[in-house]
């Protein structure tokens, strides 16, 4: 598909210390980051990490309490929202219900003063970007959410900012629609050469979005990286838990070779991993519920444990299991089991990650 509308290339946005303080609550503790022209990164974490802090600072709506931001060497950080003319999509869409889908996507042109054949062509555009040519003249109240939701992404873009900033933009959808929108989005931003920064607390939705990760947890920048990177490589226990790692199984370190550990638990079950920080003592050993495989022979990290629950979830099933020690175990397997069998899960030593 061709088109005219297309993000201002920048070449680099740059986050220097950024602080923001609300009172005694430091919601952003001097957060460092380069955001290249075209890039589309995802701030990632639970609720209260500071993402939405960050994203507000970048947008101008949040005046900073420490560091700067630099367009290009130009600082923007003392500029108002509408002097760094990016665009914005929030998760409760925020139209003007007074006024039909064009003239919410036109609204940002008519105070910009764009002549008035200029603001038809790109309306216009817009909504075709949006596949909305059949509701065009319809009120924000008429729609369904996910039709509000592409009214709010088509106002961003109609007037080509140099970045876009999304803020949990499909929490309010279902699950089907979320996934449509997801595509949507990284449909548009590649189509129209966008540089998005996009926020979320699902994990899922920023390793399919997201070129770059940024990891936060308490205003803190924990881990930066393509989702390759973070998912398979993170760098702490936090970082881990947030890319799936649910097992955290507590144990100690009984030595230590180059890049391995070995460790056991309380009950001297012996397992090797990689060791992803420096160990001493007591350590856990991260697991993901669908690294384990039920085998039948006792062998190198191998656990016992006793099924309770079963989920059923199409072609595979979710299981709560209790080691022996009474340390809760998840599992994902397409094995077939029920609640009270003793099973034997193996779990290769490149998957199991022991941190500090
Ligand atoms: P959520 O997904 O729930 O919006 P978040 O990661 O976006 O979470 P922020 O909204 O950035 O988190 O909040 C970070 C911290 O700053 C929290 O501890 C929050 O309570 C605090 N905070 C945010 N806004 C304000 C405010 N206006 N006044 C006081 N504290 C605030």
């Amino acid at each position: 598909m061709t088109s005219h509308i297309s993000g201002q290339r920048f070449a680099e946005l740059h986050l220097d210390h950024v602080q923001r303080a609300f009172g005694d609550t430091v919601a952003l503790k001097g957060m460092d980051l380069t955001i290249k022209g075209g890039e589309f990164v995802a701030l990632l974490g639970p609720s209260g990490c500071g993402k939405s802090t960050a994203l507000n600072c970048l947008a101008g709506l949040l005046p900073l309490t420490g560091g700067r931001i630099t367009l290009d060497g130009k600082r923007i950080d003392d500029l108002p929202p509408e002097k760094r003319g990016f665009g914005m999509v929030f998760q409760n869409y925020a139209l003007f219900p007074h006024m039909s889908v064009r003239r919410n996507i036109g609204f940002g042109l008519s105070m910009r003063k764009t002549p008035k054949a200029e603001l038809k062509r790109r309306v216009d555009e817009a909504v075709r970007l949006v596949q909305l040519e059949e509701h065009q003249h319809k009120f924000p109240a008429q729609l369904s959410g996910g039709q509000q939701q592409r009214v709010a992404i088509a106002r961003a873009i109609v007037l080509e900012p140099p970045l876009v900033l999304m803020d949990e933009p499909l929490s309010n959808l279902d699950a089907a629609l979320r996934l449509e929108m997801r595509t949507e989005i990284r449909r548009l931003h590649q189509s129209l050469g966008l540089t998005t920064v996009y926020v979320t607390h699902d994990q899922e939705e920023a390793l399919a979005l997201a070129d770059r990760l940024v990891v936060l947890r308490l205003g803190e920048v924990q881990q930066v990286g393509s989702p390759e990177e973070v998912y398979a490589h993170p760098v702490n226990q936090y970082v881990a838990g947030f890319m799936g790692y649910r097992n955290m199984i507590p144990v100690d370190v009984t030595s230590q070779e180059g890049e391995h550990a070995t460790v056991h638990t309380d009950d001297g079950i012996k397992l090797v991993g990689v060791k992803r920080e420096e160990l001493t003592g007591q350590a856990v050993a991260a697991v993901r519920p669908e690294d384990f495989t039920v085998v039948s022979e006792v062998g190198e990290n191998t656990l016992e444990a006793v099924v309770e629950i079963v989920e059923y979830h199409g072609r595979e099933q979710a299981v709560e299991a209790r080691l022996r020690n009474g340390s809760p175990l998840h599992i994902r397997t397409n094995s077939r089991l029920a609640p009270g069998d003793t099973i034997r899960l193996k779990v290769p030593v490149e998957r199991v990650l022991v941190f500090s």
